[in-house]
C-alpha cells in the first residue's frame, strides 16, 4: 500500500522557486573546523543509546550569519550538482537547503547524471531496504567517477551518521568522494572544496548534534507548498528506531525565525506550509526560560494570511491539550492528523518505550474527535517487532478499525544495529511478518477505499500542485484532509485552491471535474 500511495503522489510536476531567508549574528563564516571540535569527537562515533539518553540540555547557539566564503562563491559556474533524496520530509527538506547553498555556489540543478559535477545521496537509515537501495546506487555510479574523475560523488544523511555505514563506504566503495553527516550541511561549501583538492576520501560527520544555523539559502522544490521545520533531533528513544542517534537531540527554533519564515512564504505566494519534526508536539519543551509549546506557535500561525498549515509528525505523548483546543479552532489550520501509533498491543508498545498505551492512545483519539469532529486519523504501524505474538498483531488490527484511521504507513520491523530492540532475540519469522503486513494492507486499502467513497458526489476544494505526470491534460492536488485529487481544469488553476467535483472514488486517490466559475480561496 505505501508504494502504491507513495507511486500516486509522485505523479505530480511540480515547479522549482527559489526562497532565501537572511539574518545576522556572530560570524559563522569565520569559523573552522576546531572551532566545532565540541562536536567532532575523531569523526564519527557509533550510535550509542545509552551515550545518547545522557544528553542534557546543553545550550543550542542559534546563528543568522551563513554565508558562502569568497573565494567559493562563483566555484560551480558552468556546473551541475543532482541530489537524490531517500526517506522523510526532513530529508526532502535538507536536500532543499543543499540544493540551495549549491546554487549560491554558481552551480546549476540538472537529473541526469551523466551531466552532473556534483552528485549527492542524501540516505535514510530507517529501515534496512533504504540503507540497501543505496549501497545499490553507490555501485551504480562507480563506472560514472571511473570515466569522469574530477565528478564529487558524495553520501549524506542519515545512513552517513553510522559508524558502519561510513567504514564499509571507505573500504569498499573508495569511489566515494565526500561523507558528511546531518549536523554538517552548512559546511557543504568548504567540504565541496576539500573535496576538489584533496587526494583523500573527505568525512565529517558529528557525533553531536550541532547549533541551530537559521539563515541557509533554499531552493524549495515547489511554489505551491512548502516544508518549515520547527524543530530538529528527537529524544523520544523508541526502542526500534534510530533517529535519536542520526538526528541528535531535540533542539526547537525560535518562534520568531519560524513565523517570519511563514509570513515570508505567505508573501511569496504559498499557499501550504507543514511544520516539520520528527516529533513536532515536544516542540518548545527545550526551552529553559519560557513555557511555548506546538499549540501557542500553530495560534500564532493560525494569524498568518496563508490558507493552510499542516505538521507532522505528532507523537501521542505530547499531544496536549492546549493543541486541541488550538486546532479545533479550524480557520487554515487542517484537521488532518497523522498520528503514529505504531501497535495496537499496550505490552508491544511498552516494549517499543512509546510511553503510552493502546488506552490512552484511544482517549486521546476521542478527544480529538470530539473537539474535531470531521478529522481525519492516519498513522504509522510497524508489523512483527521481536517476539510479537499473533494476539498482539490482531490487537493492532481492531485499534486500526476502532480508530478508523483512512491510511497508514505500514512496516515489518527492521532491526537497527545500536538500538535496543535490535539485540534481542525474535522468534517471529519472516513469513509470518510478511503475512501480517499483507493483511494489515488489506484492511488499511479497504478503508481508505471506504473514505474514499464517501467523497462521490461531493464538491472539495483541492490546492492544485500540477499536471499529473501521466496525462499532463489532467491536473492534480490535495484536499484540506490530504485527499488525492485527479481531475480535468485549465493550467491556469495551478497554484490554486479549487472547488472540484468528485466523479469517482478509488483507493488512494479521487477523480473529478473542476467547477465552473471557481472562486479562489484564501
Ligand atoms: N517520529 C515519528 C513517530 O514517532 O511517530 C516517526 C518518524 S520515523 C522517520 C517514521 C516511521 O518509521 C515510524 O513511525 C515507524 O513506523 C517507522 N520506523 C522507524 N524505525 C523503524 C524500524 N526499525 N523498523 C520499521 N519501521 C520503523
Ligand atoms: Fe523514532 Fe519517532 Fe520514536 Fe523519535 S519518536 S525515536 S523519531 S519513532
Amino acid at each position: 500500500m505505501n508504494e502504491e500511495q507513495r507511486k500516486e503522489q509522485a505523479q505530480i510536476n511540480q515547479v522549482d522557486a527559489a526562497d532565501r531567508k537572511s539574518g545576522q549574528d556572530k560570524p559563522l563564516h569565520e569559523k573552522t573546523s576546531a572551532d566545532f571540535a565540541k562536536y567532532f569527537e575523531t569523526t564519527y562515533q557509533p550510535p550509542n543509546i545509552n551515550k545518547a539518553r545522557k544528553r542534557g540540555r546543553e545550550e543550542v547557539d542559534v546563528h543568522y550569519d551563513f554565508d558562502i566564503p569568497e573565494d567559493m562563491k562563483s566555484i560551480g559556474e558552468g556546473k551541475k550538482f543532482l541530489i537524490r533524496t531517500y526517506g522523510c520530509q526532513m530529508n526532502e527538506h535538507d536536500t532543499e537547503v543543499m540544493a540551495g547553498i549549491l546554487t549560491e555556489m554558481g552551480y546549476e540543478s540538472t537529473d541526469d547524471t551523466n551531466k552532473a559535477d556534483i552528485i549527492l545521496l542524501n540516505t535514510c537509515a530507517i529501515r534496512e531496504n533504504a540503507e540497501n537501495k543505496v549501497f545499490g546506487e553507490i555501485g551504480h555510479l562507480k563506472p560514472l567517477k571511473l570515466e569522469n574523475p574530477d565528478l564529487i560523488l558524495g553520501v549524506c544523511g542519515c545512513m552517513s551518521q553510522q559508524e558502519s555505514v561510513v567504514n564499509r563506504i571507505m573500504q569498499k566503495h573508495q569511489h566515494v568522494d565526500l561523507i558528511f553527516g546531518t549536523h554538517n550541511i552548512h559546511r557543504l561549501p568548504h567540504l565541496v572544496k576539500e573535496a576538489m583538492f584533496s587526494k583523500a576520501n573527505v568525512v565529517e560527520v558529528w557525533s553531536k548534534e550541532g547549533d541551530i544555523i537559521e539563515n541557509l539559502p533554499k531552493v524549495r522544490r515547489g511554489k505551491v507548498k512548502a516544508w518549515v521545520n520547527i524543530m530538529y533531533g528527537c529524544d523520544k528513544f523508541c526502542t526500534y528506531c534510530i533517529v535519536p542517534m542520526t538526528r541528535g537531540k531535540e533542539r526547537s527554533r525560535l518562534p520568531e525565525d519560524i513565523i517570519q519564515e511563514v509570513r515570508h512564504l505567505a508573501a511569496s505566494g504559498y499557499k501550504e506550509i507543514t511544520l516539520l519534526g520528527q516529533n513536532v508536539n515536544a516542540y518548545g519543551k527545550d526551552f529553559e526560560d519560557t513555557e511555548y509549546g506546538l499549540g501557542d506557535l500553530m495560534e500564532e500561525l493560525s494569524k498568518i494570511d496563508i490558507p493552510r498549515i499542516r505538521f507532522t509528525t505528532s507523537h501521542p505523548r505530547d499531544f496536549d491539550d492546549r493543541l486541541i483546543e488550538v486546532l479545533a479552532k479550524g480557520g487554515n489550520l487542517l484537521d488532518h492528523i497523522h498520528l503514529p501509533v505504531q501497535s495496537g498491543s499496550s505490552e508491544v508498545l511498552r516494549k517499543m518505550n512509546r510511553k503510552y498505551t493502546r488506552e490512552s492512545y484511544l482517549e486521546l483519539v476521542r478527544k480529538i474527535k470530539k473537539a474535531m469532529p470531521n478529522a481525519t486519523l492516519t498513522t504509522d504501524i510497524i508489523v512483527g517487532f521481536p517476539n510479537e505474538t499473533d494476539e498482539q498483531f490482531e490487537e493492532t488490527m481492531t485499534l486500526m478499525e476502532e480508530v478508523g484511521f483512512e491510511a497508514a504507513y505500514t512496516f515489518i520491523y527492521s532491526p537497527r544495529e545500536g538500538t535496543p530492540a535490535a539485540a534481542r532475540k525474535d522468534d517471529v519469522p519472516m513469513e509470518v511478518k510478511k503475512q501480517r503486513l499483507y493483511r494489515l494492507n488489506e484492511l488499511v486499502n479497504k478503508q481508505s477505499a471506504e473514505a474514499m467513497k464517501a467523497y462521490q458526489g461531493e464538491t472539495v476544494k483541492v490546492l492544485v500542485e500540477g499536471e499529473s505526470k501521466k496525462d499532463p491534460d489532467v491536473l492534480a492536488g490535495y484536499t484540506e484532509r490530504n485527499k488525492l485529487v485527479n481531475f480535468k481544469g485549465p493550467k491556469s488553476a495551478i497554484g490554486k485552491i479549487v472547488n472540484v467535483k468528485i466523479t469517482d472514488a478509488k483507493t488512494w486517490s479521487l477523480d473529478g471535474i473542476m467547477v465552473e466559475n471557481t472562486v479562489e480561496v484564501n
